[in-house]
């Protein structure tokens, strides 16, 4: 047999070895890297650990309204997963205001019905499809899954970390079904670790509130620490994580928000001010007489009122920065030429790629962020729709099941 690669069976997956060759010229003996095994990929037939059920209760969006269904839902078998598909057992997952738009189909992009949503589940690893290359995920292991499940990973937009971006992404509750279930499929490229210290149910909101509000304040390059950054919005599932991760990156923070509940969880998470936007007669002036006369440095928008984007446009100050992560559809009102004359940067963002959630929590697993969690279970998941509708959930709300 000539030296070089030989494929080497190994039970049902394959280990390519090179070998030592003894008699071949063009590779000494004496290197080290002759011997060496080299390992490619394993491809792991299909396992499972526990036995998985024919259906699954779900919350199933089976038409474009704000009630969903919560029924059996047929799930896969694990004979039945494709290369680098599993089945995770739910422990928990948060209930997010995308699942509440594409519920109500009132976004560019509709899901098909029937559907299940949710993008912030938590749980283990039951089963694994046939012929999935190895991972760093294994069976039993506890992992989260987020927004987007599949990406091309190969694209700019991945190499660049911005999954989110890639133009074959896969959204978890749009193109396939989401976290509203006990079990469900997921996507073993797309998984993330849980850190042991994180509780699973303070980890959930993480994986898409969490690490959006993350992602972008990572863009406030040129803004200092100590610098004021007005969050507004700041009493909700992304504002009071919002709150945390301003102060984690060395900011000064001032919430806006409405209600004794909200002001309370906000100065307990750490801003140093509230501002109660319902008894503000003057927002603005508000704004400017609690931070800085000059104005805030940044604001983190992250309600999906229009008007709030074109009040901290008006409030920051010179060459100050506007980050966009509420899911306003349209703002009108923007006062451009104040924009254009004071270098006001309006900066967007949705989620974040996989590093970005594995920085999000390992800052929630040092304890520098604490997700308020309001613990439910599936049956009443339309109640805590209605009360996210009505602006009424101070922190996340996280099923269990
Ligand atoms: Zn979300
Ligand atoms: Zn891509």
């Amino acid at each position: 047999m000539p030296c070089g690669w030989n494929p080497v069976p190994k039970a049902r997956s394959y280990v390519l070895v090179r070998k030592a060759p003894k008699d071949c010229a063009l590779v000494p003996q004496s290197r080290e890297v002759s011997h060496r095994r080299m390992t490619m990929p394993n491809y792991v037939s299909m396992t499972s650990i526990e036995a998985i059920p024919a259906t699954t209760r779900a919350a199933v969006t089976r038409e474009f309204s704000m009630i969903a269904d919560v029924a059996d839902y047929p799930l896969k078998q694990p004979s039945e997963l494709a290369p680098g598909e599993c089945i995770l057992k739910l422990e928990c997952t948060g209930v997010c205001h995308t699942d509440l738009h594409f519920m109500n189909g009132e976004w560019r992009i509709v899901p098909r019905l029937p559907s299940v949503g949710g993008h912030e589940g938590v749980g283990r690893v039951v089963a694994i499809g046939a012929h999935s290359k190895s991972s760093v995920i294994k069976l039993g292991d506890r992992v989260g899954t987020k927004y987007v499940v599949g990406s091309c990973l190969q694209c700019e937009m991945c190499r660049r970390g911005f999954e989110q971006n890639c133009a074959d992404r896969v959204i978890s509750g749009y193109q396939v079904d989401g976290t509203f279930a006990q079990y469900m499929v997921a996507y073993l490229d797309h998984l993330i670790p849980i850190p042991d210290e994180l509780p699973s149910v303070e980890a959930a909101p993480i994986l898409c509130a969490g690490v959006t509000v993350y992602n972008i304040l990572k863009q406030l390059t040129d803004t200092p620490p100590g610098s004021w950054v007005v969050v507004h919005g700041a009493g909700g599932g992304l504002g009071h994580l919002g709150v945390q991760y301003a102060k984690a990156f060395g900011y000064r923070v001032l919430a806006i928000d409405s209600g004794t509940e909200k002001r309370d969880l906000c100065l307990s998470v750490g801003a140093e001010k509230f501002l109660d936007f319902k008894e503000s007669a003057n927002l603005i002036a508000d704004v400017k007489a609690l931070t800085d006369p000059l104005g805030a440095h940044a604001a983190l928008v992250t309600t999906h009122v229009g008007a709030a984007y074109v009040q901290a446009g008006f409030y920051v100050r010179a060459h100050g920065t506007v980050m966009c992560i509420g899911a306003a559809q349209e703002v009108s009102g923007l006062p451009m030429a104040l924009i254009i004359d004071q270098g006001i940067k309006y900066i967007a963002s949705q989620t974040g790629g996989r590093q970005a959630v594995y920085e999000a929590l390992s800052l929630a697993a040092q304890g520098k962020v604490r997700c308020h969690v309001v613990q439910r279970p599936l049956e009443e998941i339309n109640s805590i729709f209605e009360d996210m509708h009505k602006g009424q959930l101070a922190g996340r709300a996280v099923v269990t099941f």
